[in-house]
């Protein structure tokens, strides 16, 4: 049976779980935008989008629990245009608005980071990099990879996805670091740890000569792609200690 809990409740939960106040962020964290009091039903996504939080009013969801929120540092504070048509319905429907952006990437179990180094069969040995936010180990069988195209065969199949590859032929791949998202600045600390490989979502154009010159192999595997994971992992957590009932709506996308 389905229970109903306050949003306080909910807010109090993903706090306790998620530990906001613990990271410099570039956005709040938390509840970003206030609907119903009553919480029964949760809708957790990668980001708050137009698509899924028409999604998430399709699904009569109390709460949407994003990754990527709609408050970033940087914005000129506006409330127009696409801003507009996001907030009109999230604030018409009356649905509360819950963002977690470095606390998911980096919670040791659910996080962004955990959940992806599950999914490749790696396992955490360490953490490196701004807020020892990226996560370094091996494969969990205790084996290596041949080189950086075996490891993109396994990022393929698990993420559904090609990523891209910059890599130095014939380098057998023992260590892997990984950051998900937007991570590629997080490359020369991942190659200061020591590690013969880089996970991240995107690739900028500098990586690429970092990566032919040090023979640190980087796969840039999709920000979306990447960061899949924590959202709907945290939240299922959270709803399952709530009595509530969760569902994870993938709203796709290329980059
Ligand atoms: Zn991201």
């Amino acid at each position: 049976m389905t229970q109903a809990v306050s949003r306080q409740a909910l807010v109090g939960a993903c706090n306790d779980l998620l530990q906001p106040a613990r990271f410099k962020d570039y956005g709040p964290n938390g509840l970003q935008v206030e609907g119903g009091d009553t919480i029964r039903h949760v809708v957790s996504g990668v980001t708050a989008c137009r698509a899924l939080i028409e999604a998430a009013i399709d699904a009569r969801a109390d709460a949407i629990f994003v990754h990527h929120g709609l408050f970033w540092r940087g914005q000129d504070g506006t409330v127009t245009g696409w801003m507009k048509q996001r907030l009109q319905l999230l604030l018409t429907h009356n649905i509360n608005l819950l963002a977690y952006h470095l606390p998911l990437d980096a919670h040791p179990e659910f996080g962004n980071n955990a959940q992806l180094g599950k999914r490749l069969g790696l396992e955490v040995q360490g953490s490196f990099g701004e807020q020892d936010l990226g996560m370094w180990g091996t494969r969990a069988d205790g084996e290596s990879f041949a080189n950086a195209l075996d490891l993109a065969s396994v990022v393929s199949l698990a993420l559904a996805r090609e990523p891209v590859v910059v890599h130095t032929p014939d380098r057998e791949i023992r260590k892997v670091a990984w950051c998900t998202g937007g991570a590629q600045s997080y490359f020369e600390a991942a190659i200061a740890s020591g590690v013969d490989a880089f996970i991240t979502g995107e690739i900028s154009e500098p990586q690429a000569h970092l990566a032919r010159e040090t023979g640190v192999a980087f796969l840039a595997c999709g920000h979306h792609a990447t960061e899949r994971y924590g959202a709907p992992a945290a939240l299922a957590h959270v709803a399952a200690q709530l009595g509530i009932t969760h569902q994870f709506i993938e709203i796709d996308n290329p980059a």
